[in-house]
């Protein structure tokens, strides 16, 4: 069977990075990693191609190789995913899609054309799509009915499909799942609240895979929550550490975390001896009622300025998503947040409105009491430019105006540098470098040119064009004299505000206009109203 994966495109989001990825020659952050996994699952003697619509168009010759094309996707590429379904079956194509989305919403019109859907976990339903094309048959949806599989019998995904040199970072996945319960999440109505990890020996045969690739830059840990699962984590570093070493260390690690991490030195300390490089914690807020309301409550234990400087204070730079819009919120959010972040010096705040996903609490809660705008989730999907797609407790132009307020003044050049030095002269010594080779270190520092040349770009915008010149080169001596071991590092993230800059003008423009084609608010629903239909 020759198989044609396609990867929707993605709109600009936070996390799209062009301009960054412009400088080092690189044209997407991450690549589908949920696509090569079911190239994994099913049968290895189908001849199978993958086009990344983020990289690359799909060529005709690649349509006319094909005899199935398979097709999965996250709610923000709902709409190329729609488009490149109607493509294949002009053609004729059968199409199965899958993914986050289709599991989701698999009634989505956005789906109607698609003969196969594929939903849920694939190692428990590719095995019935798989058994369905056996026989013939031309259409089905397979389910797994809440079931969901144990991961230590997925198999190394199918790598050697992508084209690597398109990355800037490449991704595997230890763990699926998350104890807790945040109302908004849509991980646990995927993947549950019981973390199930791959084996280390597993997690390390697939980095020994992508070495053998010849892969040799970061690595993205897409876990939900890598410290889910505690305990399986500490059994995993101690191996992923002993395999750098041996290597001396060809990746560097990024992850996704819950707060409670700040709460176990042990696990910061694997961490940073394996080079988790950064980590990202869902903060959300600082208003702590917020955080009650919405039932992340693990964000309430203790204060979250001191988790982000314990982080920090091991050598993990802390990324962290932000959310406007939650009930009951009072005026000024925006402005907490921004003192929050420019407290702490969190370089990359990601920061969105809430947007009720399809079955989450949150979802159902909102149906329950009406305030869903159904046309408006429907039509736009979910990013970080979209308006709620709910009736918030508060007039939502004041909300909309907040955030593009609060996220302008985040990336405004001159407040930008300052908190990332701020934030360099607290970050601890890289504890991994102490491991490797004094040898290799002295080689990995060497530059390529493509670095040379972005760094040349950087320090010829900030350091010489812009009004952010005095600053620039006030702070890189600063962090050269105080913090030298992470000198790399701060230029890197100095450099990320190249993107931000760019990303303002985004969210001003587009927030702008859907306020201007915005019907008349309807009344906000009350905070007793809202409170009175909390789930107990
Ligand atoms: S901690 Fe993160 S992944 Fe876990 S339930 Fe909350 S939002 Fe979801």
């Amino acid at each position: 069977m020759r198989t044609l994966f396609i990867y929707p495109e993605f709109p600009k989001t936070f996390w799209s990075y062009e301009k960054i990825l412009e400088l080092v020659n690189r044209k997407v952050l991450l690549p589908p990693l949920g696509i090569v996994t079911v190239a994994a699952l099913l049968p290895q003697e189908w001849e199978m191609k993958l086009v990344d619509r983020n990289v690359r168009e799909v060529s005709e010759a690649e349509w006319a190789w094909a005899e199935l094309v398979v097709i999965s996707g996250m709610i923000v590429q709902k709409a190329d995913m729609a488009t490149q379904i109607g493509k294949a079956k002009q053609r004729g194509l059968p199409v199965a899609v899958g993914g986050p989305f289709a599991s989701s919403t698999p009634d989505a019109p956005e789906l109607q054309l698609a003969d196969f859907k594929v939903l849920d976990e694939g190692e428990i339903t590719l095995p019935m799509f798989i058994e369905a094309i056996q026989k013939g048959e031309c259409s089905g949806r397979f389910s797994s009915n809440g079931v969901k599989p144990d991961v230590t019998g997925t198999p190394i995904p199918r790598f050697d499909l992508l084209e690597l040199d398109a990355y800037d970072s490449m991704s595997v996945q230890f763990s699926r799942g998350c104890p807790f319960q945040c109302e908004f999440c849509d991980i646990i109505v995927l993947y549950g609240r019981k973390p199930r990890t791959k084996n280390p020996e597993q997690l390390i045969a697939e980095l020994q895979y992508l070495y053998d690739l010849g892969w040799r830059r970061s690595i993205f840990l897409v876990d939900d929550n890598f410290i889910g699962n505690k305990r399986n984590a500490k059994l995993l570093l101690p191996a992923l550490k002993e395999w750098q070493i041996k290597r001396n260390y060809p990746f560097s690690f990024a992850t996704e975390a819950s707060v409670d991490l700040a709460a176990d030195d042990e696990l910061m300390e694997m961490m940073a001896e394996c080079r988790f490089d950064s980590v990202f914690l869902g903060i959300e807020t600082p208003d702590e009622a917020s955080l009650s309301i919405a039932g992340k409550h693990q964000n309430t234990r203790s204060s979250l300025e001191d988790s982000v400087d314990r982080i920090t204070s091991f050598g993990i730079r802390v990324m962290a998503g932000f959310i406007i819009g939650f009930d009951g919120e009072k005026t000024g959010a925006g402005d907490r947040i921004v003192t929050f972040v420019s407290n702490t010096g969190i370089p990359a705040a990601m920061m969105g409105m809430l947007q009720a996903l399809p079955n989450t609490g949150l979802w159902h809660r909102l149906e329950k009491e009406g305030r869903l705008i159904q046309e408006q989730a429907d039509a736009k999907g979910v990013n970080q430019t979209n308006l709620l797609n709910f009736v918030p407790s508060r007039p939502i132009r004041d909300i909309a105006n907040e955030y593009v307020d609060a996220f302008c003044r985040l990336y405004e050049p001159n407040a930008y540098i300052d908190r990332v030095t701020h934030y360099y002269t607290k970050m601890g010594q890289p504890r991994w470098q102490k491991y490797v080779k004094a040898a290799a270190l002295g080689k990995a520092t060497l530059p390529t040119w493509t670095d040379v040349r972005a760094l040349l770009i950087v320090i010829w915008r900030q350091g010489v064009l812009r009004d952010t010149r005095w600053r620039f080169w006030r702070s890189l001596l600063k962090i050269a004299r105080l913090n030298p071991n992470n000198f790399e590092q701060f230029v890197v993230t100095l450099a990320h505000n190249e993107h931000f800059q760019e990303y303002r003008g985004i969210v001003t423009r587009e927030i702008q206009v859907q306020l201007a084609s915005l019907p008349p608010e309807p009344p906000p629903a009350t905070v007793e109203q809202s409170r009175e239909l909390q789930p107990a």
